[in-house]
């Protein structure tokens, strides 16, 4: 019947774990090794390589060499290599098989079915480009968990009866602080709060700086300016970072090599305390976003039980010092915070296969889902923190006389601003029945499942009728094409109603109207998404108020 695992897919790790006899235990790979690095490799004999080999060929074969695909899922990038096109889900994928084959080799049976955890930020496109990735690995995904709901379920039975946790998971790549309260045998996720782009990384790059810096002095030229000399620090930097957390001191060196024509051999010393002051900020950032998830779920900052430590970069002895003293826990669960998200992952898919677990999971919307309305503001549909599975509906209408179809778009954030928050779709409601404006009533159903995937669908309420859906998903590069030349019609309008108009226009209008032209003519050059996005609402509101001036002349030659 195959087995089922749990995997965390990690930026710069991937571990999977399956149930033993009621105990969650890590599967090592081919190697014995309890972690398989993500990365994967092209080489230039056309095979693919995945985990330590692609890792340990990275420097020699960059080009080819793909890291951090975490950070680009969901996301309309493709990668190239040697000509061909990757999808990040594509790339993921070739992870996934490696782990499924490892388990597969591991266990003596096949395996069919995973739990795989995401941040619990992770947005919907991102939720649904890893059930793609698990598909294309030959994994039908049972349930898509947020890691650090996964990391508290690993530590479940520990924390049976009345608790409350908080899960600090600092990663690779990502940030997530998790409120939850357990009640019996129920788990129930409070609140979380988080960022997508807060993670080791940004350790490494804080103190790459600072090395770069010390080199460049030392060589003479700006050290920045070699990639290759800049991959292998990367390398270097992170060991040293590494090593911080268990050392006063570390060094990185680079022994002689040639650059310019010159020999060098370039060394520097850093201590931890020098680490601290660069690492300072970036561990305010995290602590702020765990108070705030503290506040959010109602907790007692006196009040809380455990703390629960995830993600490598929580090894950090700055953050486990500032945790401490911010937040007073009485107990630390820091038992191996690489592997806690796997061992949960693995729990929660026993919990799927087998109905005698008696653990209950209640997890939380992670984003605020809603609509665009007419002028560009977002009105919310399903807030963040509330329960999955979450379910709201909505009726619309429409706005002139037999209009056969109403456009919605989806969005997932949290500005008042429609075009700041992170569009999901537009969905064209077709085939509505004639009507005069504001007559035909069709109920939009938005839900967000148990994977904290968005779902829409939509039902004529007078006939019963179910409505016809497409979905158009909105990639970065269809966002900018659209308000690109929609910003360019309006300037153009603008351009003409001035003209028409310039009589009656005053000088505190006309100064008003060559800014703000001037400001969208830059941002439709540079390209800048979000500037477009708010020119676009100022352009409109512009070219409402020309409307008037050139409507009134107009009416009284009309009248005369
Ligand atoms: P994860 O995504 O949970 O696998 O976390 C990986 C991140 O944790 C990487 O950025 C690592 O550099 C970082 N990391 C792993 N071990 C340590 C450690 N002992 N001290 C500081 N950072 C670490």
């Amino acid at each position: 019947m195959g087995r089922i695992i749990g995997i965390d897919l990690g930026t710069t790790n991937t571990v999977a774990a399956f149930v033993d006899g009621g105990e969650p235990r890590i599967i090592p790979n081919d190697r014995g090794s309890h972690l398989t690095p993500s990365v994967v490799a092209f080489t230039v004999s056309g095979d693919i390589l995945v985990g330590e080999s692609a890792r340990n060929q990275a420097v020699v074969n960059a080009e080819r060499t793909v890291l951090y695909i975490k950070r680009s899922m969901g996301r309309k990038r493709a990668i190239e290599v040697d000509g061909v096109q990757y999808s990040p889900p594509q790339i993921s994928a070739l992870i996934l098989k490696k782990v499924k084959a490892d388990a597969e080799r591991y266990l003596g049976d096949e395996v069919r079915e995973a739990v795989i955890a995401v941040p619990a930020h992770f947005s919907d496109p991102q939720r649904k480009a890893t059930v793609e990735a698990g598909r294309l690995a030959g994994l039908t995904v049972l349930r898509i968990i947020n890691e650090p709901t996964a990391a508290a379920l690993a530590y479940g039975t520990r924390f049976r009866g009345d608790k409350r946790i908080v899960v600090y998971d600092l990663g690779g790549g990502t940030f997530d602080a998790t409120c939850l309260q357990t009640e019996g045998d129920t788990f129930t996720v409070k609140a979380s709060c988080g960022d997508n782009h807060l993670g080791g990384l940004d350790f490494d790059a804080a103190l790459n700086r600072a090395v770069i810096e010390q080199f460049s002095e030392q060589a003479g030229f700006d050290f920045s300016s070699d990639p290759v000399l800049m991959q292998q620090l990367g390398e270097l930097v992170e060991r040293a970072k590494i090593e911080l957390s268990s050392s006063d001191h570390a060094s990185v060196a680079l022994p002689f090599f040639v650059a310019g024509g010159k020999p060098l051999h370039l060394q520097c010393s850093i201590r931890r305390a020098q680490f601290d002051r660069l690492a300072e900020s970036l561990v305010q950032k995290s602590i702020d976003l765990t108070l705030r998830a503290i506040s959010d779920a109602s907790f007692d900052r006196d009040g809380i039980d455990s703390l629960v430590l995830s993600g490598g970069s929580s090894r950090i002895p700055l953050v486990q010092r500032r945790l401490r003293e911010e937040l007073g826990v009485k107990e630390v669960a820091l038992v191996n915070p690489d592997e806690i998200v796997a061992l949960g992952a693995a729990v929660q898919a026993q919990m799927l296969v087998d109905s005698s677990q008696e653990v209950e999971l209640r997890d939380v919307v992670s984003c605020t889902l809603g609509v665009e309305i007419d002028n560009g503001r977002f009105v919310a549909l399903i807030r963040k923190q509330t329960q999955i599975p979450a379910e709201t509906r909505r009726t619309f209408t429409t706005v002139t006389d037999n209009q056969s179809a109403v456009e919605i778009h989806v969005l997932q954030g949290e500005e008042l601003n429609a075009g700041a928050n992170q569009s999901l779709g537009r969905f064209l409601l077709s085939g509505i029945r004639e009507g005069a404006r504001g007559e035909p009533r069709i109920e939009v159903r938005f839900s967000v499942d148990a994977d904290g995937i968005a779902h829409v669908a939509a039902r004529d309420k007078d006939t019963g009728a179910s409505q016809q859906i497409t979905v158009h998903p909105v990639s970065d590069e269809d966002d900018q094409q659209r308000l690109h030349s929609r910003v360019s019609v309006f300037l153009e309008r603008i351009e003409q109603l001035s003209r028409r108009a310039d009589a009656d226009i005053d000088d505190r209008f006309r100064k008003e109207i060559e800014d703000l032209t001037a400001h969208a003519r830059r941002a439709l050059e540079r390209g800048d998404l979000k500037t477009m996005r708010e020119s676009y609402v100022a352009l409109e509101t512009i070219i409402d108020e020309l409307q008037l001036i050139v409507a009134e002349p107009e009416a009284d030659d009309a009248g005369a």
